[in-house]
């Protein structure tokens, strides 16, 4: 099965792509993940993508786009996948189209999680991000076992640099901007499915697994 998350920064696509990833057995692809390793690890990749992340704006699609296929060809995505964060544009969704169709294979689900702008500030401010297993978490709504620390791996918890209240006014707009088109990409290719993101973290999987069965 191929999973798309679509939704605003911030509407919980990297908490529900987490859990399908483990109900479905599939791995949980995130470019946003794979920039930050490579920031932490200090790789080239990593110092080019910060210029633009810091500011809330999106890596140039030469390079997402080439890390992301580069991902989906290796062995563990055999079976399908669940992409976070890819596509963030119409090209990106054109490219990823053309690679799949030279497979003979197609997305089964772009999962549109809804949140309106007006949450988004209050929940990328509560936002405790581990930058070493990638696990995300929120200081009211699904706060760890113990503040501040990594409950799977006890490492620290951090705000993110990009999940400053002004780059995330900035991360909205580059969404509704280049993101949000990709609403009519996949409702044309009748695989779109939007669900409630407001609601508790539970209940939006429990929508998500009804559409995917
Ligand atoms: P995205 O991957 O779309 O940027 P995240 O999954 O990281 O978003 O979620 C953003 C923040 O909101 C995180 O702090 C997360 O813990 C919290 N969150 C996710 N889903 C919910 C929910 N249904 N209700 C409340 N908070 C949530
Ligand atoms: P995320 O973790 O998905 O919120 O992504 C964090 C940041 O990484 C974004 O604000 C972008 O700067 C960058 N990024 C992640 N995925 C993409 C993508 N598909 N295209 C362009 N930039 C991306």
């Amino acid at each position: 099965m191929k999973i798309i998350m679509l939704g605003a920064p911030g509407a919980g696509k990297g908490t529900q792509a987490k859990m399908i990833a483990e109900k479905y057995g599939i791995p949980h692809v995130s470019t946003g993940d794979i920039f930050r390793a490579n920031i932490k690890n200090g790789t080239e990749l990593g110092m080019e993508a910060k210029k633009y992340m810091d500011q809330g704006l999106l890596v140039p699609d030469e390079l997402t786009v080439k890390i992301l296929l580069d991902r989906v060809a290796q062995e563990d995505c055999r079976n399908g996948y669940v992409l976070d964060g890819f596509p963030r544009t119409i090209p990106q969704a054109e490219v990823l189209d053309k690679a799949l169709a030279e497979l003979g294979e197609e997305i089964d689900y772009a999962v549109n999680v809804d949140v309106p702008d007006e949450n988004i500030v209050k929940r990328m401010s509560g936002r405790r991000a581990c930058l070493s297993c990638g696990a995300t978490y929120h200081i009211e709504h699904i706060p760890p076992r113990q503040e501040g620390i990594c409950d799977n791996c006890s490492q620290s918890l951090v705000l993110r640099d990009d999940d400053k209240p002004e780059t995330v006014q900035n991360r909205l707009k580059v969404y509704h901007e280049q993101t949000q088109p990709l609403i009519d990409f996949y409702t044309a290719k009748g695989v779109l499915r939007t669900v409630d993101g407001t609601v508790d973290m539970k209940e939006v999987f429990d929508a998500i697994v009804s559409i995917l069965g």
